[in-house]
């Protein structure tokens, strides 16, 4: 489903070497939220673009402080601060996401539903239901809504470009956090790069168009079956 000759998202994010867990007790004593913060010197640049369903991998995290440093470890803090964040302020981004991605969900298996029906009404002779992708678009409007609060964390830059040896300027699309990058991937679940966490062991695998059945649960045999032995 490329639409475009170059890749529209460009975007390096730093993990540095190491990441550590700081706890601190507040002026009347009290354990406050614990911080993580860059302990390591070395840095590393990757895309988060290309990782795929870093979004799901995120938004499935507990709220444990070591899950969430470990993931920070493999991918870098999300981009409140680019040295020091609370884990409080983490699981916040990460509960707001969780449910938009859960919108996403119900409404895909909403719609999915619906064709069913749609079809079977046809089949039976009893007319159309209409548009059957409704739910969808409901769910694209009520996203245009939530991304004006991100909107300044993601930048347009035009760029040249090489076009079959003819330069041209295009433009590219910069997100400026991991948190921008992680609404973007959840945008792009509406056009069909869809993503699922597997119930065994979490990983996120691609479902619908060109992926898995939308309705599988497990990102391998081997999980299908761990799963099944577990329950
Ligand atoms: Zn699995």
């Amino acid at each position: 489903m490329n639409l475009l000759d170059y890749d529209i998202f460009a975007f390096q994010w730093p993990v540095y070497s190491d990441y550590e867990l700081v706890r601190h007790k507040g002026a009347a004593g009290n354990l406050l939220s614990p911080k993580i913060r860059v302990s390591g010197n070395k840095k590393r640049l990757y895309n988060p673009l290309t990782v795929p369903g870093l979004h799901r991998s995120f938004s499935a995290l507990s709220n444990n402080a070591e899950d969430i440093l470990g993931f920070i470890k493999t991918y870098g803090l999300i981009g409140i601060d680019p040295k020091s964040e609370s884990v409080d302020d983490i699981i916040k981004c990460k509960k707001e996401l969780s449910g938009v991605l859960k919108v996403i969900d119900i409404n895909f298996e909403f719609s999915r539903k619906l064709k069913k029906i749609a079809k079977e009404r046809i089949e039976e002779g009893k007319g159309s239901l209409g548009d059957t992708n409704m739910p969808i678009k409901i769910v694209a409007n009520l996203f245009n809504t939530w991304a004006q609060k991100y909107l300044n964390q993601i930048e347009i830059k035009l760029v040249p470009f090489d076009r079959k040896g003819q330069s041209v300027i295009t433009y590219q699309v910069y997100p400026k956090t991991l948190l921008a990058a992680f609404w973007i991937l959840s945008m792009r679940e509406l056009s069909g790069y869809r993503f699922k966490c597997c119930e065994f062991c979490g990983k996120p695998f691609s479902i619908g168009e060109g992926g898995a059945r939308v309705d599988k649960s497990t990102c391998s045999v081997k999980c299908r079956k761990n799963l099944s032995l577990r329950s």
